[in-house]
């Protein structure tokens, strides 16, 4: 058998208000660190931050990042950095600039550091990142060599993100069990081209689990207004699935149906803007539907998606027209990405197109 391999960021720290301990983490890696933000980023958190580093001697240089990552963006990120000396990256804030940071550190040869400002899906622990075309089309998936050296998780800074990119982050997170299930099913290669590890599975199931077991009381648990959250126990736990279990089972586990169909919905006015976590939770469906599981199964996710607010049709995700040339389209590009081979059977697009419609009349009869 060919070799298996499990790859992970070199330390995960997750708890209350960890930015201000920053320096200290960073301390052990650099006395030179180029942080990634956005701008609304920056106001929040530069302050501390910079006091923090400062307090281990740590100096700081910034580069403000907002908009979509293309080719060109990496090249402008690329001159930016130029004036400045440094031994990091660390990028804070959501996915977008995370792939910034991703990308200045790959292309400056340093280590990485991610610290999230919301739990909108995997990325921080992930050693992936996307690259755009100027349409928003997924043009691209690189590679950093190594995975991030560290990932902080502040709950506190989490817990005051508004709840829609948590409620992303869950529908990025939740599929991972049954994509990685499906990639071993197939012998499939996980995100690192290898034979998937059986603790990739594993962590993928747990987090399927955990996410059952804690997001509902998590949700509930968090007020509507976006600020003074108290952390509890089932966010903490969650914000773990969502952020560590999700990305550790995905890269080493590997992809299926559910994460290949984000490449189509890409492609479609309305939905290509969808947040990612929310294109896979409907990815999701369609390959539980292409798995041939039951009504009953399918119905109770179905109603999980209700309560907490993940699309369960194509409308629901943002197409503007639900006709079948739309689904066509979707099913079309999804066959392009190359995880749909992962699949305990070899599926075509009429396959996704008839999965689709099914989901859709099973999320009808629901009403
Ligand atoms: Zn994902």
């Amino acid at each position: 058998m060919s070799p298996i391999v499990f790859g992970s960021p070199g330390r995960y720290i997750q708890g209350e208000a960890l930015l201000d301990r920053l320096g200290l983490y960073l301390s052990g890696y650099a006395n030179q660190v180029l942080f990634v933000c956005d701008a609304f980023v920056g106001k929040l958190v530069k302050p501390t931050i910079v006091s923090s580093c400062h307090g281990q001697n740590i100096r700081t240089a910034w580069i403000e990042f907002d908009g979509e990552l293309t080719a060109q963006a990496v090249d402008r990120l690329k001159r930016e950095a130029q004036s400045a000396d440094f031994q990091l990256v660390v990028a804070v804030g959501g996915g977008k600039t995370l792939d910034a940071g991703k990308a200045l550190a790959h292309s400056s040869n340093r280590p990485f550091v991610a610290v999230p400002t919301v739990a909108s899906n995997d990325s921080p622990t992930s050693k992936n990142y996307v690259i755009y075309d100027d349409n928003h089309h997924l043009a691209e998936v690189r590679n950093m060599p190594r995975s991030a050296v560290l990932v902080i998780a502040d709950t506190t800074l989490l817990a005051r993100a508004p709840r829609h990119f948590l409620i992303a982050g869950i529908g990025d997170a939740l599929s991972k069990y049954f994509e990685a299930e499906q990639c071993m099913k197939s012998n499939g290669a996980n995100l690192f081209g290898a034979r998937p590890s059986y603790s990739g599975f594993v962590l993928a199931k747990a987090c399927y689990a955990t996410i059952r077991e804690y997001a509902e009381h998590a949700l509930t648990g968090l007020p509507s207004a976006p600020q003074g959250c108290a952390t509890t126990v089932a966010f903490d736990r969650l914000i773990e699935a969502v952020i560590l279990m999700s990305g550790l089972g995905f890269e080493s586990g590997g992809l299926s149906v559910a994460h290949s169909m984000t490449r189509g919905f890409s492609r479609v006015p309305g939905c290509a803007t969808a947040a990612h976590g929310l294109a896979v939770a409907y990815g999701l469906l369609v390959q539980l539907r292409l798995e041939r599981r039951s009504e009953s199964f399918i119905h109770e996710l179905l109603s999980f998606y209700q309560r907490i607010g993940l699309p369960k049709t194509l409308s629901e995700l943002g197409a503007t027209s639900n006709d079948r040339a739309i689904r066509q389209s979707i099913a079309d590009y999804t066959m392009t990405a190359p995880h749909i081979r992962n699949f305990e059977r070899t599926l075509n697009a009429e396959d996704i197109v008839a999965a689709m419609e099914a989901i859709d009349s099973m999320t009808h009869e629901l009403r």
